[in-house]
């Protein structure tokens, strides 16, 4: 069968959940069986996501083959339940730094390069090389930004063009709008679409289906009048009303007819789709059997797509429990303000990965309660650096021990840079990034939790994304005084027994922390073994409480 190519555009506001669309298309696809891959294009002139504030942008998403990418490629793997890498993200800065390459090196000689045919050929490629080199039956292309940008122009007339190429048969547009609902007049308005479908219209692409996002379930003549404002059958127009979980999403397409207007428009076999994962994802979460409340003690608490995957893991885990887990977000700064009791009330701490050194004595002081009430604790990347810090100043007695990132003249720099970034001044994509192995010491909390069989070696796959690294010449020191490290990636120069990927502490209900991010790698059908072991722990500790105070009330 030929490669053919799904076309998501956007229009009338940004953040409306093309992701989750797109996603969720792509579901309904590999719940056919189909081999899907997806490819998001962010139209900025950076070259990957990895120098953009989270803050903004949200999470920077890491691939195993190192990418630093967008939040929407993490959604793909999730959704899709598929691993992608470098060029499944395509930027305006990536086209213009080949093509600029390209004419240095006289590969244009003699011509004008422009932005049709060279730019958009270098597109085009770019789109169909993913395709090929995955063995993809179907390639769903999510263009970011919204419909009318000056930036996205190239790439709609790239994909305007390849439905020339590739054949009508194997192409679908589809476009996303906003379909807002003013509650004075009490309806839906469908003008912003009209306009948005007119300005796609303008530069020559006829959406074949709409997705509308809206409140609820739209009215039947609403659809009607939508379809013959913008020269869409009506049972192409599709909603995507406001859902209790993002998982319910591809079942309420389907219901919708989506994943049969999909087969019918690319001359696709009729199958039914086999999505019992989401739906069972969904009952746990309605009808949950136990209740955990985390704290996230983070920076950037304001912006919960700043940690889009690490929430993604905390849920995948929960299902895994037929737990509901309760996210706090605890500002870090709050706590170094003596605020710290706070955090008795919670079944599990999380300290998630961070730069800088804003809010770093309020998590060293999470640690620290953690560790002392027993109460379960998970180190991400950070998380684990402050956990090594606290543990080496209250526990090794090493006074004033600190990361040399947020310290430089500290007595002890337990957590220090790698000597391989010692060189390293640019800052897009030279990090310690991707997929490192990470060996798993028998005997270990942390085995167990990898369920892995004792008495033998065992090395795991996980995702990384640092600069710094608990100090080698201090690992004896923290071993002496009880700190266990269950993990390293072994054969790395200069390191003792391996650069230290993970540790942990005896003689408590749970506390581990990993140099590595796990969260990238969760998924629904395979949720992240660190992370279902901090929630079941935090499952045991939350019925502890409630029979505690049962008990009191005795
Ligand atoms: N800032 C720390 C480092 O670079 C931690 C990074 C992270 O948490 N992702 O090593």
């Amino acid at each position: 069968m030929d490669t053919k190519y799904i076309f998501v555009t956007g229009g009338v506001v940004s953040s409306l959940g093309k992701g989750i669309a797109s996603s969720s298309i792509g579901a309904l696809l590999r719940g056919r069986s189909y081999l899907v891959t997806a490819i998001k294009i962010d139209p900025y002139i950076n070259v990957d996501a990895g120098t953009m504030r989270p803050y903004e942008h949200g999470e920077v998403f890491v691939t195993d083959d190192g990418a630093e990418t967008d939040l929407d490629i993490g959604t793909y793997e999730r959704f899709l339940n598929i691993d992608l890498g470098r060029r499944n993200n395509l930027t305006t800065g990536q086209v213009y730094q080949a093509v600029i390459e390209k004419e240095r090196r006289g590969d244009y000689l003699s011509q004008t390069v422009q932005v049709i045919p060279h730019v958009t050929d270098e597109i085009k490629n770019r789109i169909l090389e993913v395709g090929r080199d995955a063995h993809a039956e179907l390639v769903i292309v999510e263009v970011g930004g919204t419909v009318g940008d000056i930036e996205s122009l190239p790439f709609l007339e790239a994909i305007r063009q390849m439905r020339f190429e590739i054949g009508y048969q194997n192409t679908l547009y589809l476009h996303v709008t906003l379909l807002p609902y003013l509650g004075t007049s009490g309806e839906y308005k469908s003008k912003p679409t009209q306009h948005s479908v007119a300005t796609l219209r303008g530069v020559g692409i006829q959406p074949d289906g709409l997705i509308l996002r809206s409140q609820s379930p739209i009215p039947e003549e609403t659809r009607r009048k939508i379809a013959l404002f913008t020269n869409v059958a009506a049972e192409d127009v599709f909603t995507s009303y406001d859902a209790e979980h993002v998982y319910a999403v591809p079942e309420m397409l389907e219901q919708q007819g989506m994943g049969r207007f999909i087969e019918r428009r690319l001359n696709l076999e009729r199958v039914t789709p086999e999505l019992r994962v989401w739906q069972q994802a969904v009952q746990i979460l309605r009808n949950p059997d136990h209740r955990v409340s985390i704290a996230i003690v983070g920076k950037y608490i304001a912006m919960p797509d700043a940690y889009l995957s690490l929430l993604e893991a905390l849920k995948h885990a929960g299902i895994a429990n037929r737990a509901r887990v309760d996210i706090e977000w605890v500002n870090a700064e709050d706590l170094s303000k003596g605020r710290l009791e706070e955090l008795a009330a919670f079944n599990g701490i999380l300290v998630p990965g961070g730069f800088g050194v804003r809010g770093i004595e309020g998590k060293v002081g999470a640690a620290q309660f953690a560790r002392e009430n027993g109460i379960p604790y998970l180190g991400i990347c950070l998380g684990l650096q402050v956990a090594v810090i606290e543990f080496a100043r209250h526990v090794a007695g090493l006074d004033g021990a600190n990361s040399s990132e947020f310290d430089p003249y500290t007595p002890h720099p337990v957590i220090d840079l790698m000597p391989e970034q010692l060189e390293v001044s640019a800052m897009g994509g030279t990090m310690r990034l991707g997929s490192w192995p990470m060996e798993i010491f028998p005997g270990t909390e942390l085995s167990t939790i990898y369920d892995l069989d004792p008495g033998q070696q065992h090395i795991v796959q996980e995702r990384h994304r640092h600069r710094y690294e608990v100090n080698p010449l201090y690992v004896e020191t923290l071993k002496k005084n009880g700190l266990v490290i269950s993990g390293v990636t072994p054969g790395m120069e200069g390191r003792g027994e391996g650069l230290v990927e993970a540790i942990e502490l005896p003689k408590h209900p749970f506390f581990i922390g990993l140099q590595s991010h796990p969260e990238f790698k969760s998924r629904l059908m395979r949720p992240s073994p660190p992370f279902k072991g901090f929630i079941e722990a935090a499952v045991t500790a939350s019925e502890r409480l409630a029979g505690k105070s049962a008990e009191a009330r005795a």
